[in-house]
């Protein structure tokens, strides 16, 4: 046995990762339940580093130095549950079991439990980037034990984006610690998204910008603060034409699609009692895009421009308030994301840096941002701190944009223009700062109809009053 990780499942992910390993040094056995994948990885790309081609799973395990660590890159659900359990009966005591692949941060805690009832680790290991990730380098967020981090670190932190000489790749706490704070990260990157085509269809529904000249708005903004990979590539997909010579993003239908990392962090959000209304409504706001039978009688009914004068606001000014709501909007975003990420350690006793998950956000992965540099600032100013949003930098940035962000979302009201991600940031927003919230009539008719009691602001105690009686106050304790 000569390799030091092995690893299995040669789609596109696991045979760029594979390889990238492999370039990085380290041999590599590798395996695929149908065999060509392997064949095809090896005569393709087997110069670029040491390969172990296997055939059989018994093959694959026998070539693996031991502690074996095994990465499994197939399919998340049913096709991974299935190889674990075809691998568990071949591997020894202390063995290392990781998966790579997008699985529920639960069925992870559940595959940890199980595995190490066994005696064999199991890591959830996030990996962020897609396909040019896996390959170049990714953002890596492992959940296991100790001892697994201590064989997979290296090989994992050898082979992640490097930003400042600093590895993308961390072990974020136990068992499903690494697949959670993927998937808070994979939500945070559809508020983000959610955000960035709110702002190009102000521009063009608004202003009456074209696609090119909105990426070169976009272009613009990627020179300051907004500095990011998802701006840089709107400015690109933003100024190319399709064949046809249509701009492309005219060409492309308009229903989003979702492979589910957005609706866990919602439902996980839910189950916390986090508000992470960012992600929430970009969310809802793919649904509603692929809901084309509902789009289609609303527009038969309603006309799609709202009635009266259509405004035209000055072009440089309004550019300047949708770039300031943009920015409040996002800070916004990663708030909430962060505060779910520090909820979901809590409920689940996982130890997590929020400032390193900034930290090995920012390469490798769709949301890698300058951004992330003052986020990562922020915890290490504070680790305990209450919310991001009122963070110096963060709270300077958002008073700042607080005008623009209301005239943003007020023309947006008035012009029809849907900006879900703007509006509900805004009213999360002003939700926080406000000194007394209209949550104290739903205590009370929450009272009256089904006497689920109240505490006062005078006085410590919960209290009852007899609506249907005297309406004499009750002190329950
Ligand atoms: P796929 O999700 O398309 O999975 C295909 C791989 O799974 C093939 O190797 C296939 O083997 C194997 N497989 C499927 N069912 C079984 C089974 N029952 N037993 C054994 N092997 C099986 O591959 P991707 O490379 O796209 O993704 C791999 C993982 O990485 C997934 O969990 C995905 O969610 C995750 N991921 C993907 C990203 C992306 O951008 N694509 C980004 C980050 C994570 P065979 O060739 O024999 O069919």
């Amino acid at each position: 046995a000569r390799a030091t990780i092995g690893l299995t499942g040669l789609a596109t992910m696991g045979r760029n990762l594979a390889r990238n390993i492999a370039r990085h040094g380290h041999t590599i056995a590798v395996h695929n339940r149908t065999t060509q994948k392997t064949t095809d990885l090896v005569e393709q790309f087997g110069d670029e580093g040491d390969f172990v081609a296997t055939e059989s799973m018994e093959e694959f395990v026998g070539a693996i130095a031991q502690p074996r660590t095994i990465v499994i890159m197939v399919k998340a659900g049913d096709p991974t549950d299935a190889v674990i359990d075809e691998l568990v009966p071949l591997l020894d005591e202390g063995d290392i079991v990781v998966d790579g692949g997008n699985a529920h941060f639960t069925d992870t805690i559940r595959r940890e439990k199980a595995l190490s009832e066994k005696g064999l680790h199991f890591v959830g290991m996030g990996v962020s980037g897609g396909e040019e990730g896996a390959l170049n380098g990714p953002s890596i967020m492992v959940g296991g034990s100790d001892h697994a981090y201590e064989h997979l670190g290296p090989i994992m932190e050898s082979i992640a984006a490097q930003v400042d000489g600093t590895p993308c790749c961390t072990h974020v706490g136990p068992d499903g610690a690494g697949h959670f704070v993927k998937m808070v990260h994979n939500g945070i990157e559809y508020a983000d998204m959610q955000l960035i085509a709110e702002s190009y269809d102000l521009l063009r529904s608004t202003l009456g910008l074209s696609p090119k000249e909105i990426g070169e708005v976009f272009e613009e903004w990627n020179g300051g603060d907004l500095e990011s990979f998802l701006i840089e590539m709107t400015a690109d997909v933003l100024a190319h034409d399709d064949a046809s010579g249509e701009p492309f993003v005219d060409v492309v239908r308009d229903a989003a699609e979702q492979k589910g990392t957005g609706r866990w962090t919602v439902q996980s959000a839910l189950d916390l009692g986090v508000p992470v209304t960012g992600i929430a409504e970009a969310t809802f706001a793919r649904s509603l895009s692929g809901h084309t039978s509902q789009r289609e009688a609303a527009r038969k009914v309603f006309s799609t421009s709202p009635e009266g004068e259509r405004e035209q606001p000055d072009r440089d000014t309004f550019v300047d308030q949708v770039r300031a709501a943009l920015y409040a909007s996002k800070v916004v975003a990663y708030a909430q994301g962060f505060d779910q990420i520090a909820a979901g350690a809590e409920e689940h006793d996982w130890d997590v840096d929020l400032g390193m998950m900034a930290t090995i956000w920012r390469g490798g992965c769709i949301i890698r941002a300058q951004f992330l540099d003052r986020i990562r600032e922020a915890y290490a100013e504070e680790p305990d701190l209450t919310t991001l949003l009122t963070t110096r930098y963060f709270a300077e940035a958002v008073k700042d944009g607080v005008d623009a962000w209301r005239e943003v979302v007020a023309t947006s009201a008035r012009t029809g223009v849907p900006t879900p991600a703007f509006s509900s940031s805004l009213a999360y927003f002003d939700g926080l700062r406000r000194e007394r919230l209209p949550a104290a009539l739903i205590q009370a008719l929450r009272d009256n109809f089904g006497a689920h009691t109240y505490e006062r602001v005078d006085r410590e105690g919960t209290f009852h009053t007899l609506w249907a009686g005297d309406r004499s106050e009750q002190e329950m304790s």
